[in-house]
């Protein structure tokens, strides 16, 4: 891993996309503060052969070492968590969730550890065929042996950590290049994994663009992607012609239905907090919101009150409520889906398009109602802090509404209780729904499988014990007991079947 930082750049920070030095862009100032030094592709192959040597003792000292290794990683994070946080604030312009991801991290990790055992043990198998009672059978593990995991800038840390730590508990070495859009927070975490130099053996962080996570899809023996649509259909493609597994967590756009029954002033609060955290810049963020027509107009009034109580975390880090956008780019694609439905007849009642101050991008909690899906802002992401209001007739419609995406990560329902808002949920396409809030997806992580519909992903669930079975081969070793059938008996069994 190479990073060099840059001093009094006023580059405008675009990035480059060969082995050329990289410049990011600091997200509060909108200046270049850093300079990324990617890794050639044969570095890259050195490296990947270097956690190849060193994986099969790590998968040989067992589950429980592994995990005793990886808790003293996770003091290390905790000991280190003012500096990593810092990193993590310079890389998103946000200060209060950056300084708690190296703590959740942490408890992450502690969370694996503690069930991974557990998880192992419940999925061994052992007996006797069910056709032949002679035949008897039980599971061994394999590994992959070297895992790739190529992330994304929203939560650099969190992302970058999420698939990796429960493959080092299955035995991989692991290999992550997070995005080169925030990388600053790679050398204070890099710093933590040297002090555990038996994970240091199996874990490594590359800073790089796309040409570095091309380089990886190319070595590795299994791909965890978290990224666009675009990105992962393209890395889909590598790893089919490599028939390695390729497991994808793409883009959402999740929709929220609000039934008449629903308590309003809950229903906007939901709403809005799952709209606007972190920008909109989650993948579970909640874009698109369906309301009976006949609670419509409170509910909206409702909204937009509660909307303009939040404020900038500008010119104070430590205040406010909505952050800069980490990437220009992304403002621009927000300001695009807004302009797009106001010109096709929304109404704009609270917030508006993107300001600039001091240097970074920032954009007020905003609603508009009158949308419909011929526009931009309910069928693509958005990802930014953007509430559009549709208004619905009956429950059959909310869910024709919900289910017409090209995406299915999760969605939610608030109604008048839980029961009538799982009876929505049930019919709604998307991997997870959360019932009387939204975003609820973040505290199943260990707990519930979940699996993406559409183009939200692919290769089954990240979470819940499949989160960690899924790097995993399983062995069958089948024993026969007795004699060894002769060829007569064979043809007997096979009639006797028929
Ligand atoms: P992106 O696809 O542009 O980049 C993601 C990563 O892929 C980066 O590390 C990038 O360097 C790398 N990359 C880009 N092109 C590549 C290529 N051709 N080959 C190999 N690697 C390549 O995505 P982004 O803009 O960084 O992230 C935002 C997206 O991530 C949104 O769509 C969001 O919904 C999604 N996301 C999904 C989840 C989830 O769990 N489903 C979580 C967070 C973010």
């Amino acid at each position: 891993m190479t990073s060099v930082p840059l001093t009094n750049s006023h580059a405008t920070g675009t990035t480059t996309t060969d082995d050329g030095a990289m410049p990011v862009t600091n997200p509060r100032t909108g200046r270049v503060d850093h300079l990324l030094r990617p890794p050639t592709p044969d570095e890259v192959a050195r490296l990947c052969a270097g956690l190849r040597t060193a994986q099969p003792a790590w998968t040989a000292v067992g589950i429980d070492h592994r995990a005793a290794v990886l808790r003293r990683w996770a003091d290390a994070i905790e000991a280190n968590a003012t500096v990593i946080g810092d990193a993590e604030m310079t890389d998103t312009g946000r200060s209060r969730v950056a300084h708690e991801v190296p703590y959740l991290v942490a408890s992450s990790i502690r969370g694996w550890c503690d069930a991974a055992p557990g998880i192992l043990e419940s999925a061994r198998l052992h007996g006797v065929s069910s056709t032949s009672c002679t035949v008897s059978y039980d599971t061994e593990f394999d590994p992959y042996a070297l895992l790739g995991v190529i992330s994304p800038w929203n939560h650099p840390f969190l992302l970058a950590t999420l698939d990796a730590v429960p493959a080092l508990l299955a035995g991989c070495a692991v290999i992550v290049k997070p995005s080169e859009v925030t990388p600053r927070f790679i050398g204070p975490v890099a710093d933590t994994i040297a002090e555990v130099p038996e994970l240091a053996a199996v874990l490594c962080l590359v800073a790089g663009g796309p040409r570095t996570g091309r380089a990886i899809a190319d070595e590795v023996d299994a791909l965890c992607f978290t990224g666009s649509v675009p990105t992962g259909r393209a890395l889909a493609e590598t790893c089919a012609r490599r028939f390695i597994p390729a497991f994808l967590e793409l883009g959402g756009k999740d929709a929220a239905i609000v039934t008449a029954s629903a308590d309003l002033q809950r229903a906007a609060a939901a709403v809005l907090k799952g709209a606007v955290h972190n920008t909109g810049q989650i993948c579970f963020a909640t874009e698109r919101v369906y309301v009976d027509r006949s609670v419509h107009d409170t509910f909206v009034k409702e909204l937009t009150a509660q909307a303009r109580q939040l404020e900038l975390n500008h010119p104070d880090i430590e205040r406010g409520h909505i952050g800069p956008f980490i990437l220009a780019r992304q403002a621009d694609i927000v300001d695009d889906h807004l302009a797009d439905a106001l010109a096709k007849g929304a109404v704009l009642h609270c917030g508006g398009p993107s300001e600039t101050l001091d240097g970074g991008r920032y954009m007020r909690a905003t609603v508009l109602t009158g949308v419909d899906h011929s526009m931009k802002i309910m069928r693509e992401e958005t990802f930014g802090p953007v509430v559009p209001v549709q208004a619905y007739d009956d429950v059959d419609e909310a869910v024709r509404l919900a289910n017409d995406t090209t995406y299915g990560l999760s969605a939610a329902v608030i109604a008048g209780d839980a029961q009538e808002a799982r009876a929505i949920g049930r019919r709604i396409d998307a991997g997870a729904v959360s019932l009387m809030d939204t975003s609820l997806t973040i505290a199943i992580m260990r707990d519930v499988e979940k699996t993406s519909y559409n183009a939200s992903g692919l290769g089954g669930s990240r979470m819940g014990p499949n989160g960690m079975l899924r790097f995993l081969r399983r062995k069958a070793l089948l024993t026969r007991s007795g004699p060894v059938p002769d060829m007569d008996s064979l043809r007997e069994d096979a009639a006797a079947r028929r």
